[in-house]
């Protein structure tokens, strides 16, 4: 029954990994739902929490041997409640979408009608999408924001809720760079009698530290990642102040859809809950979103079509292909070549497939955990201008690539440790 347990020796996949490590120290992340975790959160996930099956919730398991993680569990609800001011909150969802699943579950009934934002707009596919559970299992319709401002207009959306009368509206956005309205969106959903639920799994760190309006006592539910601007591990999170509806919600995350919860995951989200309680959390902030406004300012000062003029948070949409002819496809991939990691987005009423998109899709949260301020960002910017200017130009990339990578290394990872 000996037992192989140096991990050294698996060097297909632990080489891997070293290479993926050495990739996030070399590239400028701008991913805007990507962020480092600290050394704490991923020595949390990496625990022998792993080892443990806990289906169930605290005091009441399925299993024996449970103590320890009932512990944990309730650590990590009792901080989100302080971070978010709310009741109630399961922290035992495996992501943002089976969080999603799970409230709309709470809510609706099979073939109800759902009204969220369309992904073209900056929607989630969770919110209504064809392709996804949400609009499979019930019946879907999408509002868009405006045609001319790429802004959400709550007199059309009020409108259309009248016209489709949706029993849930659900709110927020994966690529939406202004603030979101909770109340009117409240009140659209008490005009038509439907229930709101609002998705605050981009800009969540903005609403824990009140640089964003929360949703928290206008919507019925709210659910978030906790990967994105939280800067924790890989999940997801629902919260209400409705009692009767935390019971819904816990049954439909365990057993309506999920088993065993990722307790050494939970424990992860307990660590990091802790950190955003944090002063020092709340200056992160205000510099992610500062970033993001000046980063976005150079960009319209370069002759970028920065969409909606600019940002409130911590990312912004650029239409690179009516600023500079280069899909958003064309453009990851140069800027891959550059070290220099952003993706590429459809924009409101796109007219390149989803797959070569016009546009690409900038964000600040994991540069700005690395130190960045506005100069880097602002130098950065200018990198990205000289890579698609000399798009055909391999030695002129390769330079930029060098310029690139000697700055992001002036950034270190906190990961000495891992090596
Ligand atoms: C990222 C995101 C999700 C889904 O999160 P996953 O963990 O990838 O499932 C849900 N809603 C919104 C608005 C998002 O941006």
């Amino acid at each position: 029954m000996e037992r192989e347990f140096d991990w050294k020796e698996d060097t297909e996949v632990f080489s891997a990994i070293e290479k993926e490590r050495e990739r996030q120290e070399d590239s400028t992340e701008l991913i805007a739902s990507e962020n480092y975790v600290s050394l704490a959160v991923l020595k949390a996930q990496g625990s022998v929490l792993t080892n443990k099956y806990a289906e169930g919730y605290p005091g009441k398991r399925y299993y024996g041997g449970c103590g320890n993680v009932d512990t944990v569990e309730d650590i990590a609800r009792e901080r989100v409640k302080k971070l978010f001011h709310c009741r109630f909150a399961n922290v035992q969802p495996y992501s943002g979408s089976t969080a999603n699943m799970a409230a709309i579950r709470s809510l609706l009934q099979p073939g109800d009608r759902i009204m969220g934002m369309s992904v073209n707009g900056g929607g989630h596919l969770t919110h209504g999408y064809s392709l996804s559970f949400s609009g499979r299992d019930y019946d879907s319709k999408s509002y868009d924001v405006d045609k001319e401002t790429f802004l959400l207009d709550y007199d059309a959306i009020l409108q259309q809720a009248r016209t489709f009368k949706p029993k849930l509206i659900v709110c927020g956005a994966s690529a939406y760079s202004r603030a979101i309205d909770f109340k009117a969106f409240r009140r659209i959903a008490d005009d038509v009698g439907a229930y709101l639920m609002a998705d605050i799994a981009h800009i969540a760190g903005l609403v824990a530290t009140g640089e964003h309006e929360s949703p928290i006592g206008h919507a019925d539910i709210v659910t978030s990642t906790t990967h994105k601007t939280l800067r924790g591990p890989r999940g997801g999170l629902i919260m209400t102040n409705d009692e009767e509806l935390a019971k819904k919600i816990d049954k439909n995350v365990f057993p309506g859809i999920q088993g065993g919860p990722l307790e050494h995951v939970i424990a992860a989200k307990a660590v990091v809950f802790k950190e955003d309680l944090s002063s020092e959390y709340h200056d992160y902030i205000r510099q992610v979103v500062k970033n993001a406004k000046r980063m976005a300012e150079e960009f319209v000062s370069m002759g970028y079509k920065v969409l909606t003029g600019g940002t409130d948070n911590h990312l912004f949409l650029i239409d690179v292909l009516s600023s500079r002819n280069i899909t958003g496809m064309a453009c990851q991939k140069l800027l891959e070549s550059v070290n220099i990691t952003a993706n590429r987005n459809s924009i409101p009423f796109d007219t390149q497939k989803p797959y070569v998109s016009s546009g690409i899709r900038i964000g600040t949260p994991a540069m700005t955990t690395r130190g960045f301020t506005e100069k880097e960002f602002v130098a950065i910017a200018h990198f990205i201008d000289e890579a698609i200017k000399a798009k055909d130009d391999l030695k002129r990339l390769d330079e930029i690539k060098e310029e690139v990578t000697r700055l992001n290394r002036q950034f270190p990872l906190p990961y000495e440790a891992l090596k």
